[in-house]
C-alpha cells in the first residue's frame, strides 16, 4: 500500500488541479480518501485547495472525528458528507467535492446532466442526477444524498454544486473532470440550438461496451435503478413501469443486467477494440 504521507501528497497535487482547472474559488472544495475502515484522510476547511502542503491534511474516523490535525488546521466541514458516501458505498476509495462552473450552473438550474449526447459520457457517467438542496455542514445533504448513492457514481448537489466518487483518489478526481466536461458540452450545445440526443438502441450499444470493459462503480448498464422515476437516461424514467430489476441475464433489456453479468473473456484490449469499431460502425462514425 502507498504510504500515508504519499497519498497526502497526491491530495494536495489533486487540489492544485482542481483549483487551476476552475473547478473551484477561493477555499471551496473538499477531497478525502479511505485508508481503512476507520482511517480517512481529508482536506481542511478554510484554505484554498490550491495551495496545500501534506501538512495541511487532517485524519479523521469513519464518524468524521479528528485522529490527528496539525495546530490551525480543522477538518472539511462538508467531512460528513463524505462520511456517508464511505458508509453507503464499500466499493469507494475517495471523493471529490467541487463547483465547477457549468455542473455548477446546471445544478443552480436545476437540470440534472441526464442526456445522452456523446459516448464517452453514457459509458462512463450513465447519468448525473440532482440530489435536493441542503445546508451545507449539516446533516441534510448526507440524507438527500442517501437515495442516490446505490445507483450512481457523481450527483450534482442541487444550487450549490458536484460530488463524485471512485475507487481511488485519481479515478473520483477524473470523474469530476468528465461531469464537468459533459455539461459544458451540454450547455454550449444547447446554445447551438439543442443536443441531438441518441436514442434507446445506441444507449444500449454504449452500455454493452461498459459491460464488456468490467469497469467499476455503478452504472444504469450494470443495474437497474430507476424504480421511482429518478433521473436516468437509461430508460428516461419509464423503468418502473417495466421490468423488475434482476430478471435472468440474457433478456434483451438493459434493465434486467445485474453487476455480476459481466463477460470476463471479453476484457480483452483486442475485443473491447473490436467491439467499439463494430458500434461506431452501426452509429455511422
Ligand atoms: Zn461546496
Amino acid at each position: 500500500m502507498v504510504n500515508e504521507y504519499e497519498i497526502k501528497k497526491q491530495i494536495c497535487d489533486i487540489g492544485k488541479r482542481i483549483y487551476n482547472r476552475n473547478m473551484v474559488a477561493a477555499n471551496d472544495g473538499n477531497i478525502s480518501v479511505k485508508l481503512n475502515d476507520h482511517e480517512f484522510l481529508c482536506t481542511p476547511t478554510g484554505v484554498s485547495k490550491g495551495f496545500m502542503t501534506p501538512d495541511y491534511i487532517c485524519k479523521v474516523d469513519e464518524n468524521g472525528n479528528v485522529i490527528q490535525a496539525n495546530k490551525g488546521f480543522r477538518p472539511s466541514s462538508e467531512i460528513k458528507m463524505h462520511m456517508r458516501v464511505y458508509k453507503l458505498r464499500p466499493d469507494v476509495g475517495s471523493v471529490v467535492h467541487a463547483h465547477p462552473v457549468y455542473a455548477t450552473s446546471f445544478a443552480i438550474a436545476g437540470i440534472p446532466l441526464t442526456q445522452p449526447i456523446m459516448p464517452e459520457a453514457v459509458i462512463a457517467l450513465g447519468c448525473v442526477p440532482i440530489a435536493e438542496y441542503g445546508t451545507p455542514s449539516t446533516n441534510e445533504i448526507p440524507d438527500r444524498l442517501e437515495k442516490y448513492l446505490p445507483y450512481y457514481d457523481a450527483v450534482l448537489l442541487e444550487s450549490h454544486g458536484a460530488l463524485t466518487w471512485s475507487t481511488d483518489l485519481l479515478a473520483a478526481y477524473l470523474k469530476m473532470e468528465s461531469v464537468e466536461f459533459y455539461a459544458q458540452l451540454l450547455y454550449q450545445s444547447k446554445m447551438l440550438g439543442g443536443p441531438k440526443e441518441f436514442d434507446q438502441a445506441t444507449v444500449q450499444k454504449l452500455y454493452e461496451i461498459r459491460r464488456q470493459m468490467g469497469l467499476p462503480g455503478k452504472h444504469p448498464a450494470n443495474l437497474c435503478l430507476n424504480k421511482d422515476r429518478m433521473n436516468c437516461h437509461n430508460c428516461s424514467g419509464g423503468c418502473s413501469a417495466e421490468k423488475a430489476p434482476g430478471m435472468p441475464a440474457g433478456t434483451s433489456s438493459v434493465h434486467g443486467t445485474t453487476d455480476m453479468h459481466v463477460d470476463n473473456r471479453a476484457q480483452s484490449p483486442e475485443v473491447i477494440a473490436e467491439i467499439t469499431r463494430r458500434v461506431l460502425e452501426q452509429l455511422g462514425k
